[in-house]
C-alpha cells in the first residue's frame, strides 16, 4: 500500500519512535497521544482494520496479541493494568486504514469505555 502511512513508517520512510519490533510486528508510540503511555501495535503486513480478518490471516492476531504481552512488560505496565483498543472503520472512528492496536496506560481509566 503505497499511500499507507503505518506501511511507510514500516518500511523507515517515516520516521517513528519505536518500543518494540519483531518479524511480523512494530510498535511504535502515538504521535498524539492521548494518556502517559499510547503506543500502537502494528502488524507489518497491510490488513486495513479488523473487518479485513479471516480464516487465512487471522494467524496475526495472535502475533499481535503476544507483542502486546511483551510490551506492557517492556513498559512495566502488565501489572497495573492498560486498556487496549482497535478502531474500526468509519463509526469506529479508525482514520489509518491498517489494522492497528492502541495500548493506552500509565495512568486509570474511567470503568466505563468512553
Ligand atoms: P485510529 O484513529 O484508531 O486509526 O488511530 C490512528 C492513530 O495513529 C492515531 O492515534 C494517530 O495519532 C496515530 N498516528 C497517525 N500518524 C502517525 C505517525 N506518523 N506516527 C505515529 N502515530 C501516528
Ligand atoms: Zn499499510
Amino acid at each position: 500500500m503505497s499511500d499507507c502511512v503505518f506501511c511507510k513508517i514500516i518500511e523507515g520512510i517515516i520516521p517513528s519512535s519505536k518500543v518494540y519490533e519483531n518479524d511480523d510486528i512494530v510498535v511504535f508510540k502515538d504521535i498524539n497521544p492521548v494518556a502517559p503511555i499510547h503506543v500502537l501495535v502494528v502488524p507489518k503486513v497491510h490488513i486495513e482494520s479488523l473487518e479485513a480478518l479471516n480464516e487465512q490471516n487471522i494467524d496475526i492476531v495472535r502475533k499481535i496479541h503476544l507483542a502486546i504481552l511483551q510490551t506492557t512488560k517492556l513498559l512495566g505496565i502488565n501489572e497495573e493494568g492498560y486498556r487496549v483498543i482497535t478502531n474500526c472503520g468509519k463509526n469506529g472512528g479508525q482514520t489509518v486504514p491498517h489494522l492497528h492496536y492502541h495500548i493506552i496506560g500509565g495512568t486509570k481509566f474511567s470503568e466505563k469505555i468512553i
